[in-house]
């Protein structure tokens, strides 16, 4: 029971003529019901899933602002990331769902339990969410299934338009040792010999791990900060920020492809043991626990171990200003024998950081006053000046409006974030940066566009919807479920097989037979369900 239907309980006990229990059995809001208000004005209850290092988003002054501005009552609802995992099927399957919920429920869900509004009826209410859509077709194709919108995507803006996914190296190392970025698989092999035998880290030991890469996961074979993010060294474009692509599913010219069986991927395998076998990668990479490895990317925090590894950017080694973080840089990948630099790659995940597709559900058949106060909410939610204040945090506490779409977002904002009480909803933000925003002092922003800026030329060479999977293709409940099921056959056979070729060799003997079973046990299938899904969504 939600406090709204509680609440209602009491208001209907009190009208004379009307049983309680008749309105309790019709249930909670459907249409018809009046209004729930309080001191003339109507309730609207709002969920928020929020991360636990952010403060009640009751608490923040911009909610505040956004009820007076309103004309309604908001009655905010907190959930932490852990709880809504536990809650959500529940809240589903008992149709038991706030007015409105903010990053709790995706298109899909909406497609399979019809409880929530399709708001693409109501764009006349919402001119912001319309000119969003307007500016960015993307953001709109994220969410519309059959021509209708039950959820509202969020966009953090171009700021935040960068892949999660870089190739850091020890550039103290490198300058010590008087060795160049590596631009070649070649050229990164001698390099980790040299960090191998070299002391780079100055201690008398040779304890330094040349290259350190994450353990091969169970359920998928590209998953963030996967070694094999270095098949971008050789033409392949993943997506491993979110998608398709961690499951083998590629894209090129159109054409749906799988990278697991790519001639690509055996060569990322054959080069993968070589590394291994010359103890360039400690040899119980492949299944060390997790928290295990990062400890071992952050070492003492003064003395670096690792000299290349996959991560977000410097903040895999230490903290932002500490010793360790400095040392690292991100770098293009090397490119693979034979593969000329004009053809590599990188990550192509940058949408999946700017948008998000769950941001905003609204619960169908609302009585009609809580309806158009909700619509006014949600609209105020994505003007300007409230997607920056759920972001950064209120106006002007935590952040400056300068004029001309530029703010300034004090220190205070993130010292505060730092100290697991977050002002603002960040990432979770119903709401749109636009394009003509302008951010100064956005530390976080300003860094993954710092880690991701040497991608720009291996971008240039892949197009953002031939090449790769968009962020907007999705399939039918159906299809999912074939894929979800098929992925477990492959992987549960295929991980195995790749984890010992790149341990103990053997890929040229039994790499036939590895393509024929991953391809019966259900790759074929899903490049065809894929494709079918590519074909349908780009137009
Ligand atoms: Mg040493």
């Amino acid at each position: 029971m939600t406090h709204r239907s509680v609440a209602k309980k009491k208001i209907v006990a009190a009208v004379a003529g009307v049983s309680a229990l008749s309105m309790l059995l019709a249930g909670c809001g459907g249409s018809g019901d009046s209004a729930q208000m309080e001191n003339g004005k109507p309730v609207v209850t709002i969920m928020v899933q929020q991360n636990t290092a952010q403060i009640d988003v009751a608490k923040m002054k911009w909610a505040q602002d956004l009820e007076k501005e309103s004309g309604a009552v908001i009655k905010w609802q907190r959930v932490d990331d852990n709880a809504w995992t536990q809650q959500k099927n529940a809240s589903l399957t008992g149709g038991d769902v706030t007015d409105l919920s903010i990053r709790a429920y995706h298109p899909e869900d909406a497609a399979q339990y019809p409880l929530f509004e399709n708001l693409a009826d109501d764009m006349d209410s919402l001119p912001n969410v319309a000119k969003f859509f307007k500016e960015k077709p993307l953001a709109k194709k994220m969410v519309e299934i059959d021509g209708q919108i039950n959820v509202l995507p969020s966009s953090r803006g171009k700021s935040f338009q960068a892949s999660g996914q870089h190739m850091l190296i020890n550039k103290v190392w490198l300058d010590k040792l008087g060795l160049e970025v590596p631009k070649t698989w070649d050229e990164l092999t001698k390099v980790l010999e040299a960090f191998k035998t070299q002391d780079p880290n100055g201690n008398g030991k040779q304890d330094e791990i040349p290259m350190n890469v994450r353990a091969l996961g169970t359920g998928s074979l590209g998953n963030w900060w996967s070694m094999f993010l270095l098949i971008n060294g050789a033409g392949v474009v993943t997506s491993f920020n979110a998608g398709p692509s961690g499951q083998g599913i590629a894209v090129k010219d159109g054409k749906v492809y799988s990278w697991a069986t790519s001639d690509q991927f055996k060569q990322v395998v054959e080069y993968y043991h070589e590394l291994f076998q010359k103890g360039l990668i400690p040899k119980d990479a492949l299944t060390k626990d997790d928290s295990k490895y990062q400890a071992e990317l952050k070492s003492d925090g003064e003395t670096a171990l690792t000299g290349v590894a996959f991560g977000w950017d410097g903040t895999q080694f230490g903290v932002i200003g500490s010793k360790l973080n400095k040392e690292y840089i991100t770098i293009p990948v090397p490119a693979a024998p034979g593969v000329s630099q004009d053809e590599t790659v990188w990550d192509a995940s940058g949408d999946y950081n700017e948008y998000e597709d769950y941001h905003m559900a609204m619960k169908k058949d609302l009585p009609e006053e809580t309806k158009k106060a909700a619509l006014k909410i949600i609209n105020l939610l994505y003007s300007e000046k409230y997607s920056v204040e759920q972001l950064y945090g209120s106006i002007p506490d935590y952040t400056t409006d300068d004029g001309n779409h530029t703010y300034t977002i004090k220190k205070q904002f993130f010292n505060e974030a730092d100290n697991g009480k977050a002002p603002a909803l960040q990432d979770r933000l119903a709401g749109w940066i636009p394009d003509n925003v302008k951010f100064n002092g956005a530390q976080d922003a300003d860094a993954i566009q710092a880690a991701d800026a040497p991608y720009k030329e291996q971008y240039s060479h892949l197009d953002q919807t031939k090449d790769k999977m968009p962020v907007y293709v999705r399939q039918n409940t159906e299809d999912t479920n074939t894929f979800s099921n098929n992925n477990a056959q492959i992987w549960n056979y295929g991980i195995p097989v790749v984890s010992k070729w790149i341990l103990n060799g053997g890929v040229d003997q039994q790499w036939d037979e590895y393509v024929k079973q991953v391809n019966n046990l259900g790759m074929k299938q899903n490049v065809e369900l894929w494709q079918k899904a590519y074909d349908a969504a780009v137009k």
